[in-house]
């Protein structure tokens, strides 16, 4: 960049809110080839809401959702919170359900209502478990009952990828050893995440999204944002793996920067 166009583009990044250091910063921006989304948060709002609970025994649907919401809310999860504000609306206010509960909208964190749980564990990348009324309870993906032992019945595997493949996260529930019921939890895009996208992709830079979602709905989610290239079922601690492994080639790497790049972009736009 020119040294004016450098003044200009620290001026119109000021006036943006955002910090340019100089020539340097800018040169390294017009360096990078590709961008790497995280999916949850970033793409997404971050705002998830349950859409669907569905048991698959005899058992009550308000049992099933106070068990799942008991085990969940001890979790600091965006999906546990959303789980747990879609039981509390259920059991105090109606019983017919609804999709108003929403994760960022909990009244209250009055846990009276739930039941006691004994050796809470938050499973990175799988879900939770604990033990309620002495039988152990698992909430979370297929690895997390995979590697539990607990087995999927077809009905059930099949309720789950039709939940994926409209873009929402199938949350198995397990109890005292049996599948019991599922939860699909939407996160919709942000506004302006399609457009990002787009305008990456015309500056000729690569846009990736990278999830520890399964890849069905990560297939989907990127599908609708304009994404080709994914990574899902990242475990959280694979990320930075993910990231070092896009490095490798020599081109420069960016993350979680939706506002910034979409402000960058008007500022590039008007300097050129
Ligand atoms: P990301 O932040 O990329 O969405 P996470 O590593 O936070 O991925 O979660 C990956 C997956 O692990 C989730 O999609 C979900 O299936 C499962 N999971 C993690 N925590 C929980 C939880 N508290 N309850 C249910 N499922 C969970
Ligand atoms: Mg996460």
């Amino acid at each position: 960049a020119t040294p004016t166009a450098v003044m200009v583009a620290t001026g119109v990044g000021a006036n943006n809110g955002v910090l340019i250091k100089g020539g340097d910063a800018l040169e390294r921006a017009q360096k990078i080839k590709q961008v790497i989304f995280d999916k949850t948060g970033t793409l997404t709002q971050g705002k998830a809401s349950v859409t669907t609970a569905k048991v698959f025994t005899g058992m009550e649907r308000g049992e099933f959702l106070k068990l799942v919401a008991s085990a969940e809310a001890s979790s600091e999860h965006p999906l546990a919170k959303a789980i747990v504000a879609y039981a509390r609306h259920f059991h105090f206010f109606d019983e017919t359900a609804t999709n108003d509960a929403q994760s960022d909208n909990q009244e209250s964190t009055i846990s009276g209502w739930l039941f006691d749980v004994a050796e809470f564990s938050a499973l990175p990348g799988r879900g939770v478990q604990c033990f309620i009324n002495g039988k152990l309870i698992l909430v979370g993906n297929r690895k997390l009952m995979t590697e539990s032992g607990i087995d999927i019945p077809e009905d059930v595997e099949k309720f789950v990828v039709d939940l994926e493949e409209s873009a929402k996260t199938g949350i198995l529930v397990a109890y005292d050893g049996n599948l019991i019921g599922v939860l699909g939890v939407a996160d919709p895009l942000k506004r302006e995440a399609a457009v990002v996208v787009e305008g990456l992709r015309k500056m000729g830079v690569r846009p990736v999204m990278v999830t520890g979602d399964n890849w069905r709905t990560a297939q989907a989610v990127a599908k609708e944002v304009g994404i080709q290239d994914f990574k899902a079922e990242v475990m959280p601690a694979g990320k930075a793996d993910v990231i070092r492994s896009f490095q490798k080639d020599g081109s420069i790497v960016a993350m979680d920067v939706i506002t910034a790049i979409d402000l960058s972009r008007k500022t590039f736009s008007r300097i050129r």
